[in-house]
């Protein structure tokens, strides 16, 4: 494997930035996860921007154009010969003192990593995931907005081991009011009564590019989309649930926190929503 470093390559052995960069001091950093579909990467244009907007709230002065960063982005999938997988890219704060001070940093770092990878085993987009809701709550989006994908992840790391515990492959964030964010890494939707519901923005998500692919797909297809806040008794009472995210495309879930969710089989919309994104993954 070759990680691009700031316009070089090296092999995962070497890929190696300073331990003095607030990246891994602070979690002082942006990211975006996305996916490659048969060499192309799917809403590329999308990940740039949510990455710019990132970079902006935190000033992190991203070092390289928008176009050479995409390019760099190809050139990470072609080296490494993939033509259909992950691409991880982070841009750190760069090196620092050991205090805090952002403007004693310099040289933020472009990293970019292409794999192959399963979010989720393929057994579980048949059957669908049976999640719990964490004790750990989503960011408010008065501290560090959830829009801002951030290298800190510490409370959805803390949900998501919540889930481990519980023997599930996601789990459910609640905002500080109690009501339905996201999932650790993943959107949430449900369809009640034939319509399409998924939390605003301004519950505090991160608002995922597949998330938005499928409102789209949704709105093109003739289904009626509400983002309108959500509690846990929307989705308990839902016909349908399914998460979102360029890793896991769309994944049903069957069941949370012990409640049968519809008939307790991934549904039928879910399918159809699915199959119009795989359509849209090809164009
Ligand atoms: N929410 C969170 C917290 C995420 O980390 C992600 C990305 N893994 C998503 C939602 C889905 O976003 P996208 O569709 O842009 O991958």
């Amino acid at each position: 494997m070759q990680v691009y470093i700031s316009g070089k390559f090296f092999d995962k052995e070497n890929a190696k930035i300073s331990v003095f960069d607030h990246g891994l001091l602070y979690g002082d950093g942006v990211f975006e996860g996305m996916r490659a579909y048969n060499g192309k990467v799917f809403r590329l244009r999308e990940h740039m921007i949510r990455l710019g907007n990132s970079a902006r709230a935190l000033m992190i002065d991203i070092p390289i154009p928008l176009e050479e960063m995409e390019a760099a982005v190809y050139e990470t999938l072609n080296v490494n010969n993939i033509k259909n997988g992950y691409i991880r890219l982070l841009v750190t704060r760069g090196i620092g003192t050991l205090g805090l001070d952002a403007h004693l940093c310099s040289d933020p770092q472009v990293v970019i990593i292409a794999a192959h990878l399963a979010m989720y085993p393929a057994e579980l987009y048949e059957k669908g995931l049976d999640i719990v809701t964490a004790s750990t709550v989503r960011t408010n989006p008065a501290m560090v907005s959830p829009q801002i994908k951030s290298m800190n992840y510490l409370n959805n790391v803390l949900a998501k081991i919540e889930g481990h515990l519980a023997g599930c492959a996601e789990v459910l964030m609640l905002n500080t009011k109690g009501e339905v964010a996201e999932c650790s890494g993943d959107n949430i939707f449900i369809i009640s009564k034939g319509k399409l519901h998924t939390p605003p923005p301004e519950a505090g998500i991160l608002e995922g590019i597949t998330r938005q692919t499928v409102i789209d797909i949704a709105l093109d297809m003739g289904i009626p989309v509400r983002e309108l806040p959500m509690t846990r008794y929307d989705i308990f009472a839902a016909d349908e649930c399914f998460l979102t995210g360029s890793g896991a495309e769309l994944i049903p879930v069957v069941k949370l926190d012990g409640r049968i969710i519809g008939d307790g089989k991934p549904g039928a919309m879910t399918k159809k929503l699915l199959d119009r994104f795989h359509e849209e993954t090809k164009k």
